[in-house]
């Protein structure tokens, strides 16, 4: 890895664990000094701040973005990755579902961006990268709300790029295939056959294999980083083909 990010302070949300994870490891490793934000502190290790925050709760978001101003000296990189799933056809979620889903994956992300905002103003290489998916173009069957939300994840990207250009933020997005995270892990060990279900998940990739977390941590550094400048308002596919070769799973 490099020293692109040197001098730079970036803040992942979600940053404890799989992508968020992977994300902050691969920022610190290209130079910059991270905080993460994750209900699950703890469990961050590779970083220069872990903060308890929660996404949904703006007091835990304005209090994280202040101590990681106050602490580390302002904010020029952010990573909203914080999301949670959701399984199912339209009918399998309630409206209490839709609004906690919603309320994590996509209004998390503008809450942790208007905090942000006025310490990217004030950065000469202001960056956000918001972590969409797959999900947001594929038509995944049974996955209706998780769906709805990773679409309007990079609606509000492009829409926020357009706001921000003319004050040097450049905005961009991570779309994601299935990734060999925690989350993943989860939902495979509540198969009859883990082992089984997880060959059956990889052979319905276009590439054979799940995404590696690290595909995804160098995506993201080059969204961030200085080789990415006159790059916004974009979602970048890291998905094995998937999106842009119109694949389908089976
Ligand atoms: P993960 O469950 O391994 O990690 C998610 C992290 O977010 C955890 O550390 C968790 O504590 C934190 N978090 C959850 N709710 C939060 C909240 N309200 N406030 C703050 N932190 C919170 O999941 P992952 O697979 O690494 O997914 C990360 C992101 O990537 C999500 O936005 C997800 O939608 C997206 N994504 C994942 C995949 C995949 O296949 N794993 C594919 C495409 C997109």
């Amino acid at each position: 890895m490099g020293d692109e990010l040197q001098g730079l302070v970036a803040v992942v949300t979600g940053g404890a664990s799989g992508l968020g994870a992977a994300i902050a490891a691969r920022l610190r490793a290209d130079g910059a000094r991270v905080a993460v934000f994750d209900v699950n502190p703890d469990a961050a290790t590779d970083v220069d701040l872990a903060v308890a925050v929660d996404v949904t709760d703006d007091a835990t978001v304005v209090a994280g973005v202040a101590r990681v101003v106050a602490e580390l000296g302002g904010i020029d990189i952010l990573v909203n990755n914080a999301g949670i799933g959701a399984q199912g056809d339209v009918t399998a979620n309630g409206d209490d579902e839709w609004h906690r889903v919603w309320d994590i994956n996509v209004v998390g992300m503008a809450r942790v961006t208007r905090a942000a905002l006025p310490h990217l103003r004030r950065s000469p290489a202001a960056a956000v990268c918001n972590t969409s998916s797959i999900a947001a173009t594929a038509g995944l069957p049974e996955r209706v709300l998780y769906s709805a939300t990773k679409g309007a994840v990079l609606s509000m990207t492009r829409a926020m790029a357009a706001d921000h250009l003319a004050e040097g933020i450049r905005v961009n997005a991570v779309n994601p295939g299935t990734a060999d995270t925690p989350w993943i892990g989860r939902l495979l060990d509540k198969a009859d056959d883990p082992a089984a279900e997880r060959a059956a998940l990889e052979a319905r990739q276009p590439h054979g294999r799940l995404v590696s977390p690290d595909e995804v941590a160098d995506a993201v550094a080059y969204l961030v980083g200085p080789r990415a400048r006159s790059t916004t308002g974009i979602g970048l596919a890291v998905d094995g083909g998937m999106h842009e070769l119109r694949l389908r799973p089976p």
